[in-house]
């Protein structure tokens, strides 16, 4: 009888685990096509400056063992896991990070919208989301207030290059609803390209008025071509 009871108590454990890392199926991002060495330069531009050390620890930590180590945004840590990760080696081993600081630092991340909690802890911990720069509030502020403003209107010779600042790359993509402005595909931050209406082969330059959002197949299909040739080959009249 007391065997039964412990098959049932695995099999239950067992749905229990399938369950609570769906999120991880449900949410699969591409990240291998992305532009990871993008987001960690926001990472170490953005996050790392409004985290203390131990936070910014625990967040790298999450984010090697998500986004780069299962190409999705999600991790399941333990505190008594994530003290041996982030104790230092050089440091005291009596003198190690506690268990109080580890968890203090992981309520922190979730409170300031830097990672959420996604289940309440089981045998293995807690499964958590790892979010990136451009989903965090305090991120997006800081990046918006270095972004150069647009004033296109009053400016239109604007010498702000909107093609290489990833500031103003990301102005673009929100002018532009993240939509292709050639197929109205809807696209994300990760599938989104930036394309040069007028080439830079025949003179097209990187101001806001000649750079526009497009999917990766219309870009690479318009290379080269100005918008009129593109359009007239994409609809044969
Ligand atoms: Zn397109």
């Amino acid at each position: 009888m007391s065997d039964e009871i412990e098959q049932i108590r695995g099999l239950l454990s067992t749905l229990e685990d399938r369950i609570t890392t769906s999120p991880e199926d449900a949410a699969l991002r591409d990240f291998a096509a992305l532009e990871l060495p993008e987001i960690i330069a926001d990472v170490t531009d953005y996050l790392m400056p409004q985290l203390t050390p131990y936070e910014a620890s625990v967040y790298f930590y999450m984010f090697r063992h998500s986004i780069i180590g299962s190409g999705t945004q999600y991790v399941r840590v333990s505190v008594s896991g994530l003290r041996h990760i982030v104790s230092s080696a050089r440091a005291d081993a009596a003198s190690g990070i506690s268990v109080q600081l580890v968890a203090a630092s992981l309520k922190q991340l979730v409170d300031l919208g830097v990672i959420c909690k996604q289940s309440e802890p089981n045998r293995t911990g807690t499964l958590y989301k790892v979010l990136i720069p451009e989903e965090i509030e305090l991120c997006r502020l800081a990046m918006k207030s270095e972004a150069i403003k647009p004033d296109p209107i009053l400016n239109p010779q604007s010498e702000v290059d909107y093609y290489n600042v990833r500031e103003n790359r990301t102005l673009i993509f929100e002018r532009d609803g993240y939509q292709c402005e050639y197929c109205r595909k809807q696209l994300t931050r990760f599938t989104a390209t930036l394309d040069h209406i007028t080439p830079v082969s025949q003179g097209g330059g990187n101001e806001y008025d000649n750079v526009i959002t497009a999917c990766r197949e219309c870009n690479s299909r318009k290379t080269g071509k100005a918008l009129g040739d593109f359009l007239a080959d994409t609809n044969p009249a």
